[in-house]
């Protein structure tokens, strides 16, 4: 899944990435399903030693425009890994006490702790891209945020954290057809926000700030990887593989009991 990653420096054009890529996979949408589920039992185990062990920190970081998925991903990609360990926090328009504070405040105070996988569902990133297209902040003030963040993102890292960033890639053809589905599905009512709509004409502005927002960020300590999304089943086969190569490669150990356990007797 490396071709996913944006490499540090890279330019990013987001319309040179192919959302309907699904190269990685040979197979269809059910053997592509039957993959997630199998790497899903591989996540819940290790989750649980991320737990045990008590030594790293992981933060999975999500962004995407409306409708590409971020709470199916959460669903689908974490189903069943023990509630203990995992943490979801979504970042919604600031309140007034956390607008009269810097950005990172309130993100910081969500960070995830020792042993804890935290997901955020939109991020300090909404900084650099909402602020940017509603203009509520100008730019001498959010340009220079990327730079903050990557510091920000560094000192995490330094301090033990392990820190992956998905950007979930639709194209506006597919926004069109979720939207329509959920207008189309009384069920669906509900998901249905007006306001997407009004977040939709500005699909390019977006597009713009996310190329800026991905090109200055992707770092060695916090890579991004543009995942294609428009079909749900390979956008999750692509963040599970990444996220359980990426929890295997920290050779993470259940700790040693500190008593002598062989001399132990249960009368
Ligand atoms: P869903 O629609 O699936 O429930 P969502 O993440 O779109 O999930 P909403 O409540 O619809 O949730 O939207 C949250 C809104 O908060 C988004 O429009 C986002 O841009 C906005 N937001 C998040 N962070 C900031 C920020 N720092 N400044 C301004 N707006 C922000
Ligand atoms: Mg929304």
């Amino acid at each position: 899944m490396d071709k996913y990653r944006v490499k540090p420096g890279a330019k990013v054009r987001l319309s040179k990435w192919d959302p309907d890529d699904q190269s990685e996979f040979k197979g269809d949408k059910e053997q592509g399903r039957a993959k997630v589920a199998k790497i899903n039992d591989d996540l819940e185990a290790l989750q649980d030693l991320l737990y045990g062990e008590h030594k790293h920190k992981v933060l999975v970081v999500l962004q995407a425009m409306d409708t590409a998925g971020k709470d199916g991903v959460i669903r689908s990609v974490f189903d069943g890994v023990n509630p203990q360990g995992v943490r979801v926090a979504a970042f919604k328009a600031p309140s007034s006490v956390e607008l009269d504070h810097d950005y990172l405040w309130r993100v910081h105070q969500q960070a995830p702790g020792k042993g804890e996988m935290v997901i955020f569902n939109r991020s300090h990133y909404e900084d650099v891209l909402v602020v940017r297209v509603h203009n509520l902040a100008p730019k001498e003030v959010w340009s220079r945020r990327y730079e903050h963040i990557n510091a920000f993102e560094k000192l995490l890292a330094d301090e033990g954290t392990t820190i992956l960033k998905f950007f979930l890639h639709i194209d506006k053809d597919e926004q069109a057809a979720r939207l329509q589905a959920r207008l189309d599905d009384p069920e669906k009512h509900w998901k249905f926000a007006v306001g997407d709509l009004a977040e939709r004409k500005l699909w390019d502005q977006y597009t713009d700030a996310y190329n800026d927002a991905i090109e200055q960020t992707s770092t060695p300590w916090a890579p991004w990887y543009i995942v294609p999304a428009n079909r749900k089943w390979y956008r999750d086969l692509v963040i599970s593989t990444v996220l359980v190569k990426t929890l295997k490669d920290l050779k993470m150990k259940f700790p040693e009991n500190k008593d002598d356990l062989s001399k132990v007797v249960i009368e």
